[in-house]
C-alpha cells in the first residue's frame, strides 16, 4: 500500500478509498481558490452550500431515493437515532422490535424509555449468531413502526430478506452495511445510518425518512435538535453541520457514482466476502461464527479453536501488518470487518497470512 498505509480491519471509524483521501489532501489547504479548507469555511458560505447540495444530490442519484424522501445529515452518531426514532415515530405508545444482536438489542432498550416496546422476533436463543425469520411477525394494528438492524456489526449477520410489516413503516439501521448494495428506499418508512462505518469521519449520520412521517406535533419538551421536522424544514442547517464529515462524505458518494454505483460495489464486496469466508469454510482450524444464509458482507467474525489461540492470532496478525482483527469484547474471537473501502487486495493479503498461520501451527 502507498504512504505506508496498513490493511486495517476495523469495525469503524474504518478505512476510506485512497482516491478520496488524495483529493481531500490537495484540497486542504486551499478549498478550490477559497483560500481557506472546508474545516475553516462557514457553513453559509456558497462553497460549503454547493458541498452539501451536491452531498444530497449524489446519494439520491446512487441510491436512486424517492422525491417522497428527505435526507438528513445529522449528529450525534447512530446511537442518537436509538431515541430519535422512538421520540418521533411514537403515535399510539408501541413499537416492534426485532432483536438480531447488540445493536437492536441497544436500540430496543432506548426505546423502552418512550413506550411500550414488542420483540417480535428473536435470535437470543443462539447467541444471534442468524438472523430471525421474518416473514410471518406477529404486528399489532396499532404498532407505530417495525424496527430491523440490518447489519449486526458485532455478530456478523445481515437480513438478505426484508421484515413482512403488514404496511407499518419499516426503520433500519444500515449504519454497518450503508451503500454496499443497491437498497430500494421505498421499502423503508426511515433508514440512519452513522457514516464511520462504510462512507466518512465519525460523527455524522445520514437520515433517509419518508416525508409524511415527519412530524410537527411531537410532546414540547422534545429537543428542536431530535426532531426531524427541524432538519428536514433546514436542509440539514439549522445549526452549524459536522461540514468536514458531510464534504468528505460527499467526495464518498461521487467516487461510488465514478465506478459504476451500488451495483459494481455490491459486485467487489461478494467477491471480497467470498475470498474470506470460503477460506474459513475449507479450514481446519478457523470457523465462522454466524449462519451461512445470514453472513455479513462487511463484518466477518471468526474463531480458533481456543480463546488463547485467537489471541495468539490477533498479537501475529498486528505484527505482520494487519490492523484491528480483535473481535468485539463482548463475543471474542476475532473479526474481519471489509468495507466498501477494504481493497480485494487486503482481503487476498489476510487469507495468505491466515493460511499460513495454519499450516506453521498444525
Ligand atoms: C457502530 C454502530 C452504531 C453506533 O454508532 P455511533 O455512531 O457510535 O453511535 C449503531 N448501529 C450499528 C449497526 C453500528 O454498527
Amino acid at each position: 500500500m502507498k504512504y505506508g498505509r496498513v490493511y486495517n480491519f476495523s469495525a469503524g471509524p474504518a478505512m476510506m478509498p485512497e482516491p478520496v483521501l488524495e483529493e481531500i489532501a490537495a484540497e486542504v489547504m486551499n478549498y478550490r481558490g477559497s483560500g481557506m479548507s472546508v474545516m475553516e469555511m462557514s457553513q453559509r458560505s456558497a462553497a460549503f452550500q454547493k458541498i452539501r447540495d451536491d452531498a444530497e444530490a449524489d446519494l439520491r442519484e446512487l441510491m436512486r431515493i424517492p422525491d417522497n424522501y428527505r435526507v438528513m445529515f445529522v449528529q450525534g452518531g447512530g446511537t442518537l437515532q436509538f431515541s430519535m426514532v422512538p421520540m418521533n415515530l411514537l403515535r399510539n405508545g408501541t413499537a416492534c422490535y426485532v432483536e438480531s444482536g447488540a445493536w437492536s438489542q441497544k436500540a430496543l432498550a432506548e426505546a423502552k424509555r418512550y413506550g411500550n416496546v414488542i420483540v417480535s422476533a428473536s435470535s437470543a436463543d443462539d447467541n444471534f449468531s442468524y438472523v430471525p425469520d421474518c416473514s410471518a411477525l406477529d404486528i399489532p394494528a396499532d404498532a407505530d413502526y417495525v424496527y430491523i438492524c440490518e447489519n449486526e456489526t458485532i455478530h456478523g449477520t445481515t437480513f438478505y430478506r426484508l421484515p413482512e410489516t403488514h404496511g407499518k413503516p419499516l426503520v433500519s439501521d444500515q449504519s454497518s452495511m450503508f451503500l454496499s448494495r443497491p437498497c430500494d428506499a421505498s421499502r423503508y418508512g426511515l433508514i440512519f445510518a452513522g457514516v464511520q462505518k462504510n462512507v466518512g469521519p465519525a460523527g455524522m449520520v445520514i437520515v433517509i425518512m419518508r416525508e409524511d412521517l415527519i412530524r410537527g406535533d411531537l410532546d414540547p419538551k422534545v429537543p428542536v435538535y431530535l426532531r426531524y421536522k427541524t432538519h428536514a424544514d433546514n436542509d440539514s442547517m439549522y445549526n452549524t453541520p459536522n461540514c468536514w464529515s458531510l464534504y468528505c462524505c460527499g467526495k464518498v458518494f461521487r467516487y461510488l457514482l465514478d465506478i459504476g454505483g451500488l451495483e459494481e460495489m455490491e459486485r467487489r464486496n461478494r467477491e471480497k466476502a467470498a475470498i474470506l469466508y470460503d477460506f474459513l469454510d475449507n479450514s481446519a482450524f478457523f470457523r465462522a461464527t454466524a449462519a451461512k444464509s445470514d453472513r455479513s458482507l462487511m463484518n466477518v467474525p471468526f474463531v480458533t479453536p481456543s480463546p488463547e489461540q485467537d489471541a495468539k492470532v490477533v498479537a501475529a496478525s498486528k505484527a505482520a501488518g494487519f490492523e484491528n482483527l480483535k473481535g468485539h469484547k463482548s463475543v471474542g474471537g476475532l473479526r474481519a470487518s471489509i468495507f466498501n473501502a477494504m481493497p480485494k487486495e487486503g482481503v487476498e493479503a489476510l487469507v495468505a497470512f491466515l493460511d499460513k498461520y495454519e499450516k506453521a501451527h498444525k
